[in-house]
Protein backbone atom coordinates (compact mmCIF):
# COMPACT_ATOMS: atom_id res chain seq x y z
CA UNK A 1 0.00 0.00 0.00
CA UNK A 2 0.78 3.52 -0.91
CA UNK A 3 1.74 5.39 2.50
CA UNK A 4 2.96 8.68 3.16
CA UNK A 5 4.78 8.98 6.12
CA UNK A 6 5.18 12.63 7.84
CA UNK A 7 7.81 13.97 10.49
CA UNK A 8 10.66 11.05 9.69
CA UNK A 9 14.17 11.68 10.57
CA UNK A 10 16.70 9.36 9.97
CA UNK A 11 16.45 7.08 12.31
CA UNK A 12 12.82 6.90 11.60
CA UNK A 13 13.14 5.95 7.97
CA UNK A 14 15.96 3.46 8.85
CA UNK A 15 13.86 0.98 11.66
CA UNK A 16 10.47 1.48 8.93
CA UNK A 17 12.87 0.44 6.07
CA UNK A 18 14.39 -2.32 8.07
CA UNK A 19 10.49 -3.62 9.09
CA UNK A 20 9.00 -2.64 5.64
CA UNK A 21 11.09 -5.92 4.17
CA UNK A 22 8.02 -8.33 6.05
CA UNK A 23 5.07 -5.89 4.24
CA UNK A 24 6.51 -4.15 1.43
CA UNK A 25 4.59 -1.29 1.48
CA UNK A 26 5.41 1.88 -0.51
CA UNK A 27 6.83 4.14 1.95
CA UNK A 28 6.76 7.96 0.92
CA UNK A 29 9.02 9.68 3.44
CA UNK A 30 8.68 13.26 4.20
CA UNK A 31 10.37 14.86 7.07
CA UNK A 32 7.89 17.47 6.83
CA UNK A 33 5.10 17.54 9.55
CA UNK A 34 1.57 17.07 8.56
CA UNK A 35 -0.90 19.99 8.61
CA UNK A 36 -3.13 21.87 6.32
CA UNK A 37 -0.09 23.37 4.42
CA UNK A 38 0.95 19.88 3.87
CA UNK A 39 -1.36 17.24 3.69
CA UNK A 40 -1.18 17.53 -0.06
CA UNK A 41 1.67 15.76 -0.30
CA UNK A 42 -0.51 12.43 0.71
CA UNK A 43 -3.01 13.17 -2.25
CA UNK A 44 -2.90 9.23 -3.50
CA UNK A 45 -1.76 7.74 -0.39
CA UNK A 46 -4.43 5.72 0.75
CA UNK A 47 -2.69 5.58 4.24
CA UNK A 48 -0.71 8.11 6.07
CA UNK A 49 1.58 7.74 8.75
CA UNK A 50 2.72 10.80 11.67
CA UNK A 51 4.17 11.38 14.93
CA UNK A 52 3.18 13.13 18.02
CA UNK A 53 2.93 16.72 17.24
CA UNK A 54 1.68 16.02 13.20
CA UNK A 55 -1.62 18.28 13.10
CA UNK A 56 -4.66 15.68 12.26
CA UNK A 57 -6.72 18.77 12.85
CA UNK A 58 -10.18 18.84 10.86
CA UNK A 59 -8.98 21.16 7.90
CA UNK A 60 -5.95 18.46 7.48
CA UNK A 61 -8.35 16.32 7.74
CA UNK A 62 -10.66 17.38 4.84
CA UNK A 63 -7.67 17.65 2.26
CA UNK A 64 -6.78 13.74 3.40
CA UNK A 65 -9.89 12.36 2.74
CA UNK A 66 -10.31 14.80 -0.12
CA UNK A 67 -6.86 13.26 -1.61
CA UNK A 68 -8.48 9.54 -1.03
CA UNK A 69 -6.26 8.59 2.77
CA UNK A 70 -8.13 6.44 4.40
CA UNK A 71 -6.12 5.34 7.19
CA UNK A 72 -4.38 7.22 9.08
CA UNK A 73 -1.42 5.04 11.29
CA UNK A 74 -0.06 6.84 14.69
CA UNK A 75 3.47 5.99 15.09
CA UNK A 76 2.92 6.70 19.56
CA UNK A 77 0.57 5.86 22.10
CA UNK A 78 -1.08 9.54 22.17
CA UNK A 79 -3.70 10.73 19.70
CA UNK A 80 -4.05 14.22 21.26
CA UNK A 81 -3.41 15.79 17.60
CA UNK A 82 -5.86 13.56 15.76
CA UNK A 83 -9.67 14.89 15.55
CA UNK A 84 -11.53 11.57 15.74
CA UNK A 85 -14.99 12.44 15.58
CA UNK A 86 -13.83 14.32 12.27
CA UNK A 87 -11.84 11.42 10.99
CA UNK A 88 -14.96 9.25 11.69
CA UNK A 89 -17.40 11.76 9.95
CA UNK A 90 -15.07 11.17 6.97
CA UNK A 91 -14.32 7.88 7.24
CA UNK A 92 -10.99 8.00 7.90
CA UNK A 93 -9.93 5.01 10.29
CA UNK A 94 -7.19 6.35 12.95
CA UNK A 95 -4.74 3.15 14.64
CA UNK A 96 -1.78 3.95 16.92
CA UNK A 97 0.78 1.89 18.67
CA UNK A 98 -0.57 0.41 22.09
CA UNK A 99 1.87 -0.81 23.76
CA UNK A 100 5.77 -0.90 22.28
CA UNK A 101 7.89 -0.40 25.60
CA UNK A 102 6.38 1.32 28.40
CA UNK A 103 9.68 0.64 30.17
CA UNK A 104 11.47 3.73 27.60
CA UNK A 105 8.71 6.47 29.16
CA UNK A 106 9.04 4.62 32.40
CA UNK A 107 12.53 5.10 32.81
CA UNK A 108 13.35 7.76 31.30
CA UNK A 109 11.14 9.89 33.97
CA UNK A 110 13.59 8.13 36.66
CA UNK A 111 16.58 9.26 35.06
CA UNK A 112 14.94 13.43 35.15
CA UNK A 113 13.50 12.69 38.56
CA UNK A 114 17.47 11.48 39.98
CA UNK A 115 19.19 13.64 37.58
CA UNK A 116 17.67 16.28 39.73
CA UNK A 117 17.37 15.35 42.82
CA UNK A 118 20.72 14.33 42.96
CA UNK A 119 22.06 17.68 40.56
CA UNK A 120 23.87 15.88 38.15
CA UNK A 121 23.27 18.13 35.62
CA UNK A 122 25.19 20.27 37.46
CA UNK A 123 27.62 18.23 38.84
CA UNK A 124 28.29 17.14 34.94
CA UNK A 125 29.27 20.63 34.15
CA UNK A 126 30.99 21.12 37.45
CA UNK A 127 33.66 18.37 37.26
CA UNK A 128 34.39 19.11 33.13
CA UNK A 129 35.64 22.30 34.69
CA UNK A 130 37.65 20.82 37.50
CA UNK A 131 35.46 22.16 39.89
CA UNK A 132 34.78 19.02 42.71
CA UNK A 133 32.73 21.38 45.26
CA UNK A 134 29.67 19.90 46.64
CA UNK A 135 27.75 23.36 47.46
CA UNK A 136 24.41 23.15 46.00
CA UNK A 137 24.43 19.87 45.19
CA UNK A 138 22.18 18.42 48.06
CA UNK A 139 19.73 16.14 47.27
CA UNK A 140 17.52 13.78 49.55
CA UNK A 141 16.88 10.11 50.04
CA UNK A 142 13.92 8.65 48.13
CA UNK A 143 13.44 5.62 50.77
CA UNK A 144 10.54 6.86 52.35
CA UNK A 145 9.26 9.82 50.31
CA UNK A 146 5.90 9.86 48.66
CA UNK A 147 5.52 9.49 44.85
CA UNK A 148 2.33 10.80 43.43
CA UNK A 149 1.82 9.23 40.24
CA UNK A 150 -1.58 10.53 37.85
CA UNK A 151 -2.26 7.72 35.53
CA UNK A 152 -1.87 4.15 36.78
CA UNK A 153 -2.27 2.54 33.28
CA UNK A 154 1.18 0.89 31.69
CA UNK A 155 4.02 3.52 32.39
CA UNK A 156 2.78 4.21 35.44
CA UNK A 157 2.83 0.84 36.87
CA UNK A 158 6.02 0.85 35.79
CA UNK A 159 7.39 3.56 37.35
CA UNK A 160 5.31 2.80 40.10
CA UNK A 161 7.19 -0.37 40.52
CA UNK A 162 10.52 1.07 40.32
CA UNK A 163 9.83 3.71 42.75
CA UNK A 164 7.82 1.54 45.24
CA UNK A 165 10.18 -1.70 45.12
CA UNK A 166 13.08 -0.33 43.96
CA UNK A 167 13.43 2.84 46.10
CA UNK A 168 11.20 1.95 49.26
CA UNK A 169 8.79 5.38 48.22
CA UNK A 170 4.86 5.58 49.07
CA UNK A 171 2.90 5.41 46.16
CA UNK A 172 -0.13 7.32 45.82
CA UNK A 173 -2.29 7.06 42.93
CA UNK A 174 -4.66 8.91 40.97
CA UNK A 175 -6.98 7.73 37.89
CA UNK A 176 -9.69 7.94 36.34
CA UNK A 177 -10.02 4.32 35.89
CA UNK A 178 -8.29 2.77 39.14
CA UNK A 179 -6.47 0.06 38.35
CA UNK A 180 -6.69 -2.87 41.47
CA UNK A 181 -3.14 -4.10 40.32
CA UNK A 182 -1.39 -0.60 41.65
CA UNK A 183 -3.47 -1.05 45.37
CA UNK A 184 -2.36 -5.14 45.39
CA UNK A 185 0.62 -5.36 43.30
CA UNK A 186 2.53 -2.77 43.64
CA UNK A 187 1.50 -1.51 46.99
CA UNK A 188 0.31 1.82 45.63
CA UNK A 189 -2.93 3.79 47.76
CA UNK A 190 -5.32 5.61 45.34
CA UNK A 191 -6.07 8.86 46.56
CA UNK A 192 -8.36 11.98 45.21
CA UNK A 193 -6.38 14.97 43.62
CA UNK A 194 -6.35 17.05 45.94
CA UNK A 195 -4.79 14.41 48.41
CA UNK A 196 -1.94 13.35 46.06
CA UNK A 197 -1.44 16.71 45.36
CA UNK A 198 -0.56 17.82 49.21
CA UNK A 199 0.71 14.75 50.27
CA UNK A 200 3.45 13.61 47.55
CA UNK A 201 7.43 14.96 47.62
CA UNK A 202 7.19 13.82 43.75
CA UNK A 203 4.77 14.28 41.14
CA UNK A 204 4.51 12.42 38.12
CA UNK A 205 2.06 12.57 35.25
CA UNK A 206 1.54 9.44 33.38
CA UNK A 207 -2.15 10.06 31.96
CA UNK A 208 -3.17 10.71 28.39
CA UNK A 209 -3.98 14.58 27.09
CA UNK A 210 -7.67 14.91 26.52
CA UNK A 211 -10.34 18.27 26.90
CA UNK A 212 -10.92 17.00 30.39
CA UNK A 213 -7.63 17.44 31.64
CA UNK A 214 -6.11 20.49 29.80
CA UNK A 215 -3.76 22.45 32.52
CA UNK A 216 -4.83 19.56 34.75
CA UNK A 217 -1.39 21.18 36.66
CA UNK A 218 -2.94 24.88 37.02
CA UNK A 219 -2.12 27.26 39.94
CA UNK A 220 -4.61 25.94 42.35
CA UNK A 221 -3.19 22.44 41.60
CA UNK A 222 0.05 23.73 42.75
CA UNK A 223 -1.23 25.57 45.36
CA UNK A 224 -1.97 22.35 47.14
CA UNK A 225 0.94 20.79 46.60
CA UNK A 226 3.59 20.71 48.89
CA UNK A 227 6.47 23.79 49.23
CA UNK A 228 9.56 22.25 46.98
CA UNK A 229 7.32 19.32 45.36
CA UNK A 230 9.57 17.82 42.38
CA UNK A 231 7.52 17.56 39.26
CA UNK A 232 7.52 15.71 36.39
CA UNK A 233 5.75 15.30 32.93
CA UNK A 234 6.45 12.52 30.44
CA UNK A 235 3.07 12.51 28.95
CA UNK A 236 1.69 16.05 27.08
CA UNK A 237 2.79 19.10 27.70
CA UNK A 238 -0.45 20.56 27.23
CA UNK A 239 -1.78 18.79 30.43
CA UNK A 240 1.19 21.28 32.13
CA UNK A 241 0.16 25.30 32.31
CA UNK A 242 3.47 26.42 31.53
CA UNK A 243 3.10 29.87 33.00
CA UNK A 244 1.70 28.69 36.63
CA UNK A 245 4.68 26.21 37.26
CA UNK A 246 7.29 29.31 35.99
CA UNK A 247 5.21 31.19 38.81
CA UNK A 248 5.19 28.30 41.12
CA UNK A 249 9.23 27.56 40.64
CA UNK A 250 9.92 31.54 41.53
CA UNK A 251 7.96 31.28 44.79
CA UNK A 252 9.65 28.27 45.67
CA UNK A 253 6.50 26.35 45.96
CA UNK A 254 8.33 23.73 43.21
CA UNK A 255 11.36 23.33 43.99
CA UNK A 256 12.30 20.91 40.82
CA UNK A 257 10.96 20.30 37.34
CA UNK A 258 11.51 17.43 35.32
CA UNK A 259 9.80 18.07 31.77
CA UNK A 260 10.13 15.39 28.37
CA UNK A 261 7.52 17.75 26.74
CA UNK A 262 6.21 21.52 26.48
CA UNK A 263 2.47 22.51 25.59
CA UNK A 264 4.40 24.80 22.38
CA UNK A 265 7.08 21.93 21.55
CA UNK A 266 5.66 20.97 17.88
CA UNK A 267 7.24 24.65 16.92
CA UNK A 268 10.87 23.62 18.60
CA UNK A 269 10.98 19.94 19.09
CA UNK A 270 12.98 17.55 17.37
CA UNK A 271 14.96 20.17 15.33
CA UNK A 272 18.60 21.58 15.94
CA UNK A 273 17.92 24.95 16.28
CA UNK A 274 21.47 25.80 18.06
CA UNK A 275 21.96 28.27 16.07
CA UNK A 276 18.44 29.94 15.92
CA UNK A 277 17.20 32.93 18.13
CA UNK A 278 14.28 30.92 20.24
CA UNK A 279 11.33 33.67 19.52
CA UNK A 280 9.09 31.28 22.95
CA UNK A 281 9.92 33.65 25.84
CA UNK A 282 8.26 31.05 28.34
CA UNK A 283 10.93 28.29 27.00
CA UNK A 284 13.69 30.59 27.86
CA UNK A 285 12.73 31.37 30.88
CA UNK A 286 11.51 28.00 31.99
CA UNK A 287 15.23 26.72 30.86
CA UNK A 288 16.73 29.53 33.02
CA UNK A 289 16.08 28.22 36.20
CA UNK A 290 18.92 25.79 37.58
CA UNK A 291 16.18 23.20 39.18
CA UNK A 292 14.38 22.58 35.74
CA UNK A 293 15.66 19.88 33.25
CA UNK A 294 14.33 19.48 29.90
CA UNK A 295 14.53 16.65 27.44
CA UNK A 296 12.72 17.01 23.75
CA UNK A 297 10.42 14.66 24.04
CA UNK A 298 12.88 11.88 23.89
CA UNK A 299 11.28 9.10 26.79
CA UNK A 300 10.18 6.50 24.18
CA UNK A 301 13.70 6.96 22.55
CA UNK A 302 15.13 3.31 22.86
CA UNK A 303 15.97 0.52 20.13
CA UNK A 304 13.59 -1.54 21.71
CA UNK A 305 10.94 1.29 21.62
CA UNK A 306 11.38 2.41 17.97
CA UNK A 307 11.62 -1.00 16.73
CA UNK A 308 8.60 -2.61 17.91
CA UNK A 309 6.84 0.93 16.81
CA UNK A 310 7.81 0.44 13.34
CA UNK A 311 6.71 -3.19 13.34
CA UNK A 312 3.00 -2.31 14.77
CA UNK A 313 2.75 0.09 12.32
CA UNK A 314 3.64 -1.25 9.35
CA UNK A 315 1.29 -4.65 10.53
CA UNK A 316 -1.93 -1.93 11.43
CA UNK A 317 -1.41 -0.73 7.37
CA UNK A 318 -0.92 -4.73 6.32
CA UNK A 319 -4.32 -5.25 8.35
CA UNK A 320 -6.63 -2.70 6.76
CA UNK A 321 -4.82 -3.38 3.47
CA UNK A 322 -6.04 -7.08 3.97
CA UNK A 323 -9.35 -5.90 4.99
CA UNK A 324 -8.72 -7.55 8.63
CA UNK A 325 -10.08 -6.27 11.73
CA UNK A 326 -7.52 -3.37 13.12
CA UNK A 327 -6.42 -4.81 15.88
CA UNK A 328 -5.08 -1.17 17.05
CA UNK A 329 -7.53 1.10 16.36
CA UNK A 330 -8.88 4.29 18.13
CA UNK A 331 -12.15 4.80 18.24
CA UNK A 332 -13.99 8.36 19.10
CA UNK A 333 -14.04 8.90 23.31
CA UNK A 334 -17.40 7.73 24.55
CA UNK A 335 -18.47 10.72 27.56
CA UNK A 336 -15.76 9.83 30.28
CA UNK A 337 -16.48 10.84 34.41
CA UNK A 338 -15.74 14.19 35.41
CA UNK A 339 -12.06 14.74 37.40
CA UNK A 340 -12.79 14.50 40.91
P1 LIG B 1 -2.22 3.87 29.33
O1 LIG B 1 -3.43 4.07 28.48
O2 LIG B 1 -1.72 2.48 29.57
O3 LIG B 1 -2.45 4.56 30.76
C1 LIG B 1 -3.02 5.81 30.92
C2 LIG B 1 -3.75 5.81 32.24
O4 LIG B 1 -4.24 7.14 32.46
C3 LIG B 1 -4.97 4.87 32.26
O5 LIG B 1 -4.93 4.07 33.43
C4 LIG B 1 -6.17 5.82 32.27
O6 LIG B 1 -7.27 5.31 32.98
C5 LIG B 1 -5.57 7.01 32.98
N1 LIG B 1 -6.27 8.27 32.73
C6 LIG B 1 -6.95 8.67 31.63
N2 LIG B 1 -7.40 9.92 31.80
C7 LIG B 1 -7.01 10.31 33.03
C8 LIG B 1 -7.18 11.49 33.80
N3 LIG B 1 -7.85 12.54 33.32
N4 LIG B 1 -6.65 11.53 35.04
C9 LIG B 1 -5.97 10.46 35.54
N5 LIG B 1 -5.78 9.32 34.86
C10 LIG B 1 -6.30 9.25 33.63
O7 LIG B 1 -1.10 4.78 28.64
P2 LIG B 1 0.47 4.68 28.84
O8 LIG B 1 1.05 3.80 27.79
O9 LIG B 1 0.78 4.42 30.26
O10 LIG B 1 0.90 6.17 28.43
C11 LIG B 1 0.54 7.27 29.24
C12 LIG B 1 0.83 8.55 28.49
O11 LIG B 1 2.24 8.69 28.34
C13 LIG B 1 0.32 8.59 27.03
O12 LIG B 1 -1.04 8.98 26.98
C14 LIG B 1 1.22 9.62 26.39
O13 LIG B 1 0.62 10.90 26.52
C15 LIG B 1 2.48 9.56 27.24
N6 LIG B 1 3.64 9.05 26.48
C16 LIG B 1 4.74 9.83 26.39
C17 LIG B 1 5.86 9.38 25.70
C18 LIG B 1 7.13 10.19 25.61
O14 LIG B 1 8.01 9.85 24.83
N7 LIG B 1 7.29 11.24 26.40
C19 LIG B 1 5.81 8.12 25.10
C20 LIG B 1 4.66 7.34 25.24
C21 LIG B 1 3.58 7.81 25.94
Amino acid sequence: MKVAVFSTKPYDRQFLADANTEHGHELIFHETPLNPATAALAAGCPAVCIFVNDEATADTLKILAAGGTQLIALRCTGFNNVDLNVATELGIKVVRVTVYSPYSVAEHTVALLQCLNRKIHRAYNRTRDSNFALDGLMGVDLHDRTVGIIGTGKIGQIFAKIMGHGFGCHLLGYDLYPNPAFENELGGKYATLPELFSQSDVISLHCPLTPENHYLINEAAIAQMKPGVMLINTSRGGLVDTEAVIAGLRSKQIGALGLDVYEQESDLFFEDLSCEIIQDDVIERLLSFPNVIMTGHQAFFTQEAIGTISKTTLASITEFEQGKPLSNEIKPPKKVPAIV
